[in-house]
């Protein structure tokens, strides 16, 4: 164990200055992926900003009807929150079906977010990796690649993010708040996770020492919303392939229609081509098969995994008519 400076901070202001005073410093919340990451060597930060204790862990409606959720909010609470259990049924379910209970209680949704992918050469210190030591090489593209991306991926990286929560979100039109020293700013989520590119070591476009605030949902507008899962296991595992959908359907014809994948790509896939397709068409099994192999047509699957395209296929037409379905 390397050793390393530790701040508990109470406040926002404090944190951030902590992580100024302190190079190479990272923001702690529930540990259970940095931790994990510290142990094995591949993250290795010389000072921890602990921000668990920040006054950020509230769910609150906002004024237009949505819901503004803080960073430091447990996932276990978020699942369970009334107002996200009856109108964002779908992060309920995703965060139900990411870990264990135990992990949940103290995961949060800034760290949810911010968790690295779990791409094995990532995690293994000894191997070669583009994204924890850039220019090394990325040995997954030809070795172990199975749970690895279908869209989306670069030469340089094929890995994807594990987050279950955050593809509900992009499904859900969620904004995530960021605060850095020279203020405050909001990005959508589906612009909150790159794309690996040449630069597969950022996962994400928040700045050195920006904190993640909270993240806000707009009103559901109707419509019902669905998580669901493919994994190898029913618990503690990734998702292989997972499907975030919102639908409303009015005399027999979709009327809206929002759609992602998880497990797909390096970032949250939120799929525009099929959501275009479902538009005003007929709300039938056909139109979800039409609507999805629009947006598949751009995998490039790898020698491993091509099973995902079909199984996304077959999740999403599913989630798509059991919605449908909804009274
Ligand atoms: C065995 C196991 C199984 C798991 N299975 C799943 C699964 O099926 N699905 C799934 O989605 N997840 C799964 N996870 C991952 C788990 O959801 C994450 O570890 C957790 O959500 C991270 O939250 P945290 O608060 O503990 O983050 P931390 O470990 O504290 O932090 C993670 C990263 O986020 C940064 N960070 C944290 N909060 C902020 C903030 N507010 N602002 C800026 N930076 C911040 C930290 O600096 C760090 O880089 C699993 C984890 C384990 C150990
Ligand atoms: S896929 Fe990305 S994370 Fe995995 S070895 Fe290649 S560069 Fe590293």
């Amino acid at each position: 164990m390397k050793p390393f400076g530790y701040l508990r901070a109470d406040r926002t202001d404090q944190a951030l200055a902590a992580y100024a005073a302190h190079p190479g410093a990272q923001y702690v919340a529930g540990g259970t992926n940095l931790v994990d990451l510290m142990k094995l060597g591949v993250a290795t930060p010389p000072f921890l900003v602990d921000i668990s204790r920040l006054p950020l862990d509230g769910v609150d409606e906002t004024a237009d009807g949505g819901l503004r959720i803080g960073a430091t909010v447990r996932n276990s609470d978020l699942a369970a929150h009334p107002l996200v259990r009856t109108r964002y049924t779908a992060l309920s379910q995703a965060l139900l079906a990411g870990a264990s209970a135990q992990l949940r209680n103290a995961a949060t949704t800034g760290g949810n977010l911010l968790q690295r992918t779990r791409c094995p050469y990532f995690q293994d210190t000894s191997k070669p990796c583009n994204k924890r030591a850039p220019g090394t090489g990325c040995p997954a593209r030809e070795g172990v690649h199975r749970d690895l991306a279908v869209l989306g991926h670069s030469a340089r990286c094929v890995a994807t993010h594990p987050s279950d929560m955050a593809v509900a979100l992009a499904a859900l039109d969620a904004q995530v708040h960021l605060l850095g020293l020279d203020g405050e700013r909001t990005v959508p989520l589906t612009e909150f996770h790159r794309l690996p590119g040449d630069t597969p070591e950022h996962d994400t476009v928040v700045r050195p020492g920006e904190l993640v605030t909270a993240v806000t949902l707009p009103p559901p507008a109707g419509a019902h919303s669905a998580y669901r899962k493919a994994r190898d296991r029913a618990s503690y595992a990734f998702a292989l392939v997972s499907v975030a959908a919102a639908l409303t359907v009015e005399e027999g014809a979709v009327r809206h229609a929002a759609l992602a994948f998880g497990g797909v790509a390096h970032a949250p896939w939120r799929a525009r081509a099929a959501e275009e397709v479902l538009r005003g068409e007929p709300a039938t099994e056909e139109t979800y098969a039409r609507a999805v192999d629009a947006e598949l047509a751009a995998a490039d699957p790898l020698r491993d995994n091509a099973f995902k395209v079909p199984l996304a296929r077959g999740l999403a037409v599913r989630v798509l008519t059991d919605l449908a379905f909804r009274p």
